[in-house]
């Protein structure tokens, strides 16, 4: 796209979603993404060489479809104008941006600091592969500033958090966190999955970049993974050329093409889910049979303040706790009618998971005393996550109503 087709910053938000990385096709005149599936593209003698350092993507648009394509650079400006980010670079998985930034920032002898509760497949990988390669880590409640400062150290790199984190709706306050960090001499990592840009925007917080699941909220449909890591140009260059060329976890063409598609209603679903997560979250609060709801919308939520100042709209997650989860949990294939038991999020269909903080105690967290304790200050013995979907409000509190109704008889 051209300079003077692509919409600025000035134009909104729903706007942007819909116009931004996107002009009419200069072949066909299509005015939607054309997928294109090819592999290879021309060039002419001495563009193309056999290493991918050097002149080549300067020399052509495009050379291999591992290394770049029509439909992912579609994808990544437009991901790039709706985080305020100058680029974004495009992976297969939201775990393979996650994993390959964090691998092309750290080697050995260098130390990072992680958030305490973090998305499964993120902690399961600090813990435990980067440990094996001789990487330091160490856990923090990046939640808390004083916990977070006390975990940094000279030779620490990077400093990697959700916020909303996974799975228990803890919030970080970006701004804060980012000065402590950056006072560090580290760089800011905000895993943005559960907010979305059209809840929070970190990079305009001080954070330095931003990883997303786009098989989450983004895609939004559940049919396509993906991910990406948005940033300055000058720190994503190298990310793109040392782990899109040489770890090779490109995003496809028509991966790219669905996600493109989704994100063109991304505002407009994220203002549904929040509406209706809104609801429901109330709803769950005034049940006698609930003991706890977690949501950054509720004013109960801990970090409620955090919520008002970062988050546009609440999002579409809530975890709550029962006062039997074994009687509920054994009861909810009966009891529900709308929504499905399953992991993964933000999706048109509601979903319902158990955390069992044993379980990921054990296989997962492997949380200090202290850490473990801050944990089940929510968690308790486990709780429930929602993803709130697209359906009508009414029927999802409905379906809770009818799981819940086990435990008061
Ligand atoms: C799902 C998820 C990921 C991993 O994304 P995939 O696309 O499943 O690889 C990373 N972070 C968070 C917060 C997630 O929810």
């Amino acid at each position: 796209m051209s300079e003077a087709d692509a919409p600025t910053r000035r134009h909104g938000f729903r706007t942007r979603a819909v116009h931004a990385g996107i002009a009419a096709d200069p072949t066909t005149k299509a005015i939607g993404p054309n997928i294109a599936t090819s592999t290879n593209f021309a060039a002419r003698f001495g563009e193309v060489g056999f290493s991918a350092e050097g002149t080549v993507e300067e020399a052509v648009p495009f050379a291999y479809a591992r290394e770049g394509h029509p439909n992912a650079q579609q994808l990544e400006e437009k991901l790039a104008d709706l985080d305020g980010g100058e680029d974004a670079v495009s992976f297969a998985t939201g775990i393979a941006a996650i994993t390959g930034l964090l691998l092309h920032r750290l080697g050995p002898g260098d130390h990072a600091v992680i958030s305490d509760v973090s998305y499964a497949g993120t902690a399961e990988f600090v813990r435990g592969f980067l440990r094996k390669k001789g990487i330091e880590v160490t856990l923090a409640d990046t939640s808390d500033m004083a916990d977070l400062e006390a975990a940094i150290r000279p030779e620490t790199k990077v400093v990697h958090a959700e916020t909303p984190c996974n799975p228990v709706l803890k919030l970080v306050d970006i701004e804060r966190a980012a000065e402590v960090v950056h006072s560090g001499g580290a760089e800011l990592i905000i895993d943005s999955t559960f907010a979305t840009p059209a809840v929070t925007r970190p990079l305009e917080h001080g954070a330095d970049y931003v990883v997303h699941s786009l098989t989450k909220y983004y895609g939004g449909h559940g049919d396509a993974l993906g991910g990406a890591v948005v940033g300055d140009r000058d720190r994503l260059a190298p990310l793109r050329h040392e782990v899109g060329i040489h770890l090779g976890a490109a995003l496809s063409p028509f991966n790219s093409w669905l996600i493109l598609r989704g994100v063109e209603t991304l505002p407009l679903r994220m203002a549904a889910y929040s509406a209706t997560a809104t609801k429901v979250a109330a709803f769950l609060e005034q049940h006698p049979a609930v003991e706890a709801v977690r949501f950054p919308g509720l004013e109960s939520h801990p970090q409620y303040e955090i919520a008002q100042r970062q988050m546009g709209l609440p999002s579409g997650m809530i975890s709550f706790r029962v006062t039997d989860r074994t009687r509920f949990g054994e009861g909810l294939e009966e009891s529900l009618e709308v929504f499905q038991f399953a992991a993964s999020l933000g999706l048109s269909r509601s979903l319902i998971l158990y955390c069992d903080t044993e379980d990921l105690q054990r296989t997962t967290f492997k949380l200090d005393d202290e850490h473990l304790r801050r944990y089940r200050e929510f968690a308790g013995d486990g709780f429930f996550r929602l993803s709130i979907g697209l359906e009508d409000a009414d029927d999802l509190c409905a379906d809770l109503d009818r799981a819940l109704s086990v435990l008061e008889a």
